[in-house]
């Protein structure tokens, strides 16, 4: 079973492994933990080992808490998915404990006596008697009963996702606007109607398993039988014998296709944003729904050019004499290859000027814009001819008067 979906119905829960012997009185003096048995010790699969410690707990731990560590002890020793020589003595271990202590009965009597009291040790007594949602959730998930997690083999199921990845351009990210992506996807196929049949041929009932799609199996455990439900081998779950099968999909009801795919960008973009495009991922089968396709984006860098959401900032190198006098600049926006600042006088290294509505909009909405800096580095002049320099001594001596 393992593997295979589900499970489950108990078949019959003879349990080999119940210890034989009249029940004991409970009157046996409180021991932290019970001596193990002389035939047991020293070996690794102690019979009374503390049961909380067999299934991985703290002493005294409350029900979920054993609850948890049955299902993941059991995902672990299962026989049906640990085939070691141990896992069976180790399954019985943890069952034995578990069925002790999720009754609160027992635990309570185990709590306060360190054995429930019946039969030969700790979990003995009439029976192991584990709840069997317990052991599948451990191997299925959980989740509550049945329905929801058994995949329906003969039912449509949803393409898968993809993903394709994008690269904008600083103001297109800004701006928005059509982009055109390659991707490659499975459609349906167009000879068989996605069916997998190659037009013409017959499809009669599986054989093996009555067109079901399934097929029981009896799996032997240390709790019991178990019949479990596995996907029929013949017809691989589809319930169908197909006389031929379609021969330009090869039966996969789908096939693959590089396609172009327009899509909007919404302006305000970024980096690490993604688009979901509905419909354009991987075709379903059986009728299932397209999956759909998702495209992330990145946005290249502009040479000057920092973004931070919605405002950008760049840079200004103006000259001493103009920072001192201040000057009318032409620079570069987002909108204007030529858009003219003024550099008041006095302006100071470092000084950010604000365009106001010059940034880039916000993610979707065009007419909310974020801001323009403008960072004014100043230039010192390095080396002075001589007249400059006698008027620069000149205009320091009489500014400092
Ligand atoms: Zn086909
Ligand atoms: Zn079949």
């Amino acid at each position: 079973m393992a593997r295979a979906l589900l499970l489950c119905c108990l078949v019959q829960a003879v349990n080999p492994f119940v210890l034989p012997g009249a029940p004991r009185a409970a009157a046996v003096p409180a021991q932290r933990r019970p001596t193990p048995h002389p035939r047991h010790r020293g070996t690794a699969l102690q019979m009374a080992r503390d049961l909380y410690e067999t299934l991985g707990v703290a002493r005294g731990s409350d029900e979920r808490a054993v609850k948890r560590a049955f299902r993941e002890a059991a995902r672990k020793w299962h026989p049906d998915v640990n085939d070691t020589p141990e896992a069976n003595e180790r399954y019985k271990e943890i069952s034995q404990a578990y069925a002790t202590l999720s009754d609160p009965e027992k635990k309570r009597q185990y709590d306060q006596f360190g054995t429930t009291g019946l039969g030969g040790g700790p979990g003995g007594g009439g029976g192991v008697e584990v709840n069997l949602e317990d052991i599948f959730d451990s191997f299925f998930g959980g989740g509550g009963g049945g329905g929801g997690r058994q995949r329906q083999r003969n039912g449509p199921i949803q393409g898968d996702d993809l993903r394709a990845d994008l690269e904008l351009d600083f103001k297109s990210a800004c701006f928005g606007g059509q982009e055109k992506v390659r991707i490659s996807h499975l459609e349906k196929c167009e000879t068989c109607s996605g069916s997998g049949v190659k037009p013409g041929a017959k499809v009669t009932s599986c054989g093996t398993c009555k067109g079901g799609g399934v097929v029981m199996q009896v799996t032997r455990t240390p709790l019991g039988s178990f019949q479990t439900q596995t996907v029929c081998p013949t017809c691989r779950g589809s319930g169908q014998s197909v006389d031929a099968y379609c021969t330009t999909c090869s039966g996969q009801g789908v096939s693959r296709k590089a396609k172009q795919v327009s899509v909007t960008i919404p302006c305000g973009v970024d980096t690490g944003n993604k688009l979901r495009v509905a419909g354009e991922g991987d075709a379903g089968t059986k009728g299932g729904p397209s999956g759909d396709l998702y495209i992330f984006l990145s946005v290249r860098g502009m040479p000057g050019f920092e973004r931070d959401g919605v405002d950008v900032t760049t840079r200004l190198s103006v000259d001493a004499y103009d920072a001192i006098l201040g000057s009318s600049e032409v620079i570069e926006t987002l909108d204007e290859p030529s858009f003219s600042v003024d550099v008041p006088a006095g302006t100071q290294p470092g000084t950010k000027l604000r365009l106001k509505g010059k940034g880039a909009p916000a993610l979707g909405k065009a007419a909310q814009r974020g801001d323009h800096y403008v960072v004014v580095d100043v230039a010192i002049p390095k080396k002075l001819d001589g007249e400059a320099q006698k008027l620069v001594e000149q205009l320091r001596d009489a500014a400092r008067k």
